[in-house]
């Protein structure tokens, strides 16, 4: 399967190439135009371990690789970072089954991908037979900054640079984040808010492309940002094994459909959902779960993508984000038109915002349903779902949570479902203890203990002792500054 740019059909890349680039040279992302060519007996895939479920999809998806090369890869990616050689277990709450994929080595779904792309880049180096050092440049709402650098941490040719929105990231994701060790990291807050360190990280790509900036200079940059397809690609693996564990469980028969619930914010995570409905997977609705920074649920219901609106801070802030990156690839795979993609990017770099014809948006009424929820009502599902199940949801969660309530309520003949649960509540511990009635102080650190005193459920162990840690990150920097400050750095023999 080859990959092209979302919008230029001229401009494509083997798999490998496009995991090395991280994002078209035009700006675009790299995308299958379809993936009704790829081989693959979803079937079969049920009956395996997770890691074996994994070999067979990433070769699928990313062909540069074999399928004996991918069992390897995954091996090294996964082995002991996780909580069970399940990675991604399922958890039964009421009628419902939350897919946990926060059990990695720092307590957030982007460990699942995070843990891969380190070890599909290493390959990709080698089989495109680059020289260079591979300088990784990521924007972070919170999760991904802290899951990148514990990936590539110490992978030689690698080096990792993040940029998270100054005071817009929760106490426990700025410790975690600011406490990082390793040789090849670096981490910087951005006076702005996410989608300005995403939109300064993609000026920087531009920039560096067309002024030649690191030519000859031995570095090259990319991304492990989700517009980097090998970031993308391990997150289809989880909606295979829920949906195996649920036929296990007896809940399903094969071949029923099963809807998932997706806390979205750059749309990365339901867009692998779509991935694997197109592979087979009897994929039911996707639901698009959005907390008070709306604009998805808004998009799909009108067809208009609108950015043109407040900003809110959130207690779910690894989905304030305003412009979902992702969904180019969604509209490029539906219209299978990278001029009409090129021409709503413009306009959405223009006058934010642009209008999808009709037919595509016939095509998002059948794959998708649309909820939100605010504050209020996050809290008001963590609460609920504590005192009635016992079970012990984070901010994000809790909004897919309360966006398949609506769900259910509105398609009364619905299917099972899945709820998708991105981060322990241990990442977000004062929002969480004010969910249950408590009070939660001034001091985050001492709220994930009160919570783990006052619900019994274990704290992971990569957030026990956060504090003590040693801070090594302190840089904060203007969105103008960006650059410079990565030029800077990319000419530093040590960091
Ligand atoms: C990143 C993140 C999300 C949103 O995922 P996308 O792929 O960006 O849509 C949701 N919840 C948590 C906890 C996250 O870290």
């Amino acid at each position: 399967m080859i990959y092209q740019s979302t919008r230029n059909d001229d401009l494509k890349a083997s798999s490998a190439q496009a995991i090395l680039d991280g994002m078209a040279k035009d700006g675009g992302l790299y995308s299958p135009v379809s993936l009704a060519e790829v081989a693959l007996d979803w079937r079969a895939l049920l009956s395996l371990s997770t890691q074996d479920m994994a070999a067979k999809i990433l070769a699928a998806l990313l062909p540069s690789f074999s399928e004996t090369e991918m069992a390897a890869l995954v091996q090294q990616a996964y082995a002991g970072k996780f909580e069970s050689d399940e990675l991604t277990p399922t958890v039964r709450v009421g009628d419902d089954t939350v897919l946990e994929l926060f059990r990695g080595p720092t307590s957030a779904f982007k460990d699942v991908a995070l843990a891969m792309l380190p070890v599909l880049m290493t390959a990709a180096r080698k089989k495109c037979g680059v020289d260079d050092d591979i300088l990784i440049l990521t924007a972070t709402s919170g999760d991904t900054g802290k899951a990148a650098m514990e990936g590539f941490r110490n992978v030689p040719g690698t080096r990792i640079m993040v940029f998270y929105p100054y005071g817009g990231v929760s106490p426990v994701q700025q410790a975690q984040m600011a406490t990082q060790d390793g040789d090849n990291v670096c981490v910087s807050a951005v006076r702005g808010n996410f989608d300005d360190a995403q939109t300064g990280v993609k000026r920087i790509f531009a920039a560096v492309e067309r002024e030649g900036l690191l030519r000859g200079k031995g570095v090259r940059l990319s991304s492990a940002n989700s517009i980097n397809i090998g970031r993308l690609a391990p997150q289809v693996v989880y909606y295979f094994k829920a949906y195996a564990d649920l036929v296990k469980s007896g809940r399903i028969a094969v071949g029923d459909a099963v809807d998932f619930a997706v806390p979205t914010g750059n749309f990365g995570d339901i867009l692998a959902g779509y991935f694997a409905k197109e592979l087979g997977l009897p994929v039911g609705k996707l639901i698009c779960a959005s907390n008070a920074n709306n604009i998805l649920t808004d998009f799909l219901s009108t067809g208009v993508y609108d950015r043109n609106r407040p900003f809110y801070k959130t207690v779910s802030p690894s989905m304030d984000i305003l412009v979902s990156s992702n969904l180019e690839r969604l509209l490029f795979m539906l219209s299978k038109d990278a001029d009409l993609v090129a021409r709503l990017m413009k306009n959405l770099s223009e006058t934010g915002a642009y209008e999808v014809p009709a037919s595509l948006k016939e095509q998002l009424d059948l794959l998708f349903f649309a909820a939100c929820c605010d504050d209020g009502g996050t809290k008001a599902a963590i609460g609920e779902v504590w005192r009635r199940y016992g079970y012990l949801m984070d901010t994000h969660t809790a909004v897919a949570y309360e966006a398949a309530r609506q769900y259910k309520a509105a398609c009364p003949d619905h299917g099972s479902v899945v709820i998708l649960s991105t981060a322990s509540p241990y990442k977000f511990p004062a929002a969480v203890l004010e969910a249950l009635g408590e009070e939660p102080g001034e001091d985050e650190f001492a709220a994930m203990e009160r919570l783990e005193a006052l619900t019994g459920v274990p704290m992971p162990k990569n957030l026990r002792g956060l504090r003590e840690r040693p801070v090594r990150h302190r840089d904060v920097i203007d969105r103008a500054d960006m650059l410079n400050y990565v030029l800077d750095k990319a000419m530093q023999a040590r960091w």
